[in-house]
């Protein structure tokens, strides 16, 4: 089926994280970029650009950063704490980029990545650094496992997508109260 990359997360590493789909049920899961064609479509979406085709080594290293990424993301999306191990695995990933990146700017603070993996790694980087992770959530759909930063005023959101995890909810609710009624 034709790919079409959804960019709900908020935040470029959190939408790395959410190129599985149903990553809570196993016999559902899809990594959306292990095929090359798709990766591009979603580097393109996600304002990386398609500079180049990356090689099976590059995206050997994206599939990596975002693993690391999500060990770290997740517990703390469901408020607990990571396992250091994952910890450690997640700074040395940022630590790669970090070195060879070059300082552009120093006012503003800019800085500009080697490669695109790189620019990924550089992604959850500030995700740390900018970002309100108590805001970090986990998609209220028992599959999906999206994770997002919820915005909202209120920190209400629930859903990755409303039109999406979000509706089918509703349906769902919608149907059960329907059979309860003839049931009743
Ligand atoms: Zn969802």
């Amino acid at each position: 089926m034709d790919y079409r990359p959804e960019l709900v997360g908020g935040q470029l590493a959190v939408d790395l994280v959410n190129t599985v789909a149903w990553r809570l049920d196993e016999r559902r899961r899809v990594d959306r970029i292990a095929d090359p064609a798709n990766l591009r479509k979603w580097l393109t979406a996600a304002g990386l650009g398609p500079s180049k085709r990356l090689t099976a080594r590059e995206l050997g290293e994206v599939v990596r950063c975002r693993e690391a990424a999500y060990a770290v993301l997740r517990p703390l999306a469901v408020g607990v704490e990571p396992a250091a191990a994952d910890l450690v695995v997640l700074r040395a990933e940022i630590e790669l980029a970090v070195r060879k990146a070059s300082l552009v700017s120093a006012h503003p603070l800019t800085w500009q990545a080697a490669t695109v993996v790189d620019e990924l790694r550089l992604a959850v980087w500030r995700l740390f650094e900018d970002e309100d992770l108590g805001r970090l959530r986990q998609c209220d759909d028992d599959d999906c496992g999206w994770l997002f930063l919820d915005r909202s005023r209120n920190g209400s959101r629930r859903w990755c997508s409303s039109a999406d995890c979000g509706n089918r909810a509703r349906a769902r609710r919608h149907y059960h109260r329907h059979q309860t009624g003839t049931t009743a």
